[in-house]
């Protein structure tokens, strides 16, 4: 690949990311010996932008996938396609990454089926290889290159759990929606909010997250509180822009955007 197309996965700015404890120091650590990590924790509560910030940070370019369930080994590894010429192989996403030395961020690897987080395991040990078996290839990853995944513990059900001998391949980081201080700040910064609104928007985030369990299955996330102030900066009424984005895209449950609604006007 030429160094032009290896740019296009490099990250032009720094992405703001407000470290929230030690783990760019951790991160770092990992990434000085290559070790595969993994960002355990809910959705919208910071990991992609934390891999963007460490991506830019190590001058590394980010290859990022997300993962579904029908996805197979072939759209991580790659296939050969037809054309006019005849066939023609194209490597995936995980095989451009261990080839030009990027960080792979496979987000939500939980998603994909088994058989498709196999094929990471050859490159999270010593071995540091992609079989690439249609080509009948060992791809010998680039010294840069480092496997990320990312994993929400809560919403999936056990039988979607990573396999243990997949878990065990990788150091862990623990990610969680931000204390109240921290998170007013995020808010505020992303969004130009003042942060006595973004404080409001996140003590209903705290009311909506002590409801998960007792139908939400998830809270208010970090990404929903910055969409929420979003919408207030561009001028909307801040019931309306909460319950835009805070409200209907959390819950179907009448009930339940009842409660919401209600946390709302606790604040605005
Ligand atoms: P995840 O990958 O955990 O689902 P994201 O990284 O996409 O979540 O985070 C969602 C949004 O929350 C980001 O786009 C960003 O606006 C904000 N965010 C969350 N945590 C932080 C943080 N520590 N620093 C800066 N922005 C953050």
């Amino acid at each position: 690949m030429t160094e032009m197309s290896i740019d296009q996965f490099r990250l032009k700015a720094e992405p703001y990311y407000r470290p929230v404890g030690n783990e760019v120091d951790l991160f770092e650590a990992a990434y000085a010996r290559r070790m595969p990590v993994m960002l355990k924790g809910p959705t919208g509560c910071g990991k992609s932008r934390f891999v963007e910030y460490m991506a830019f940070k190590l001058g590394r370019p980010l290859i990022t996938v997300a993962c579904n369930e029908d996805m197979t080994a072939s759209d991580l590894v790659g296939r050969f396609l037809l054309d006019k010429d005849g066939t023609r192989w194209q490597d995936g996403p995980l095989t451009t990454a261990a080839r030009i030395g990027a960080i792979c961020y496979l987000d939500e690897v939980v998603e994909a089926r088994q058989d498709t987080t196999v094929v990471i395991h050859p490159l999270t040990d010593h071995r540091r290889c992609l079989p690439l078996d249609k080509k009948q290839e060992l791809l010998q990853a680039h010294e840069d290159f480092q496997l990320v995944i990312s994993y929400n513990p809560g919403y999936q059900s056990l039988m979607k759990d990573l396999k243990p001998s997949t878990k065990q391949r990788f150091g862990a980081l623990a990610f969680d929606y931000p204390e109240a201080e921290l998170e007013t700040e995020i808010v505020a910064a992303e969004t130009g909010v003042d942060r006595e609104i973004a404080g409001k928007l996140v003590q209903i985030a705290h009311r909506a997250r002590n409801l998960k369990g007792h139908g939400l299955d998830e809270g208010i996330s970090t990404r929903l509180l910055v969409y929420a102030g979003q919408i207030i900066a561009e001028g909307v009424d801040p019931v309306l822009a909460c319950e835009m984005t805070l409200v209907t895209p959390l819950t179907d449950d009448p009930d339940m955007q009842e409660t919401l609604e209600a946390a709302v006007a606790t604040y605005f």
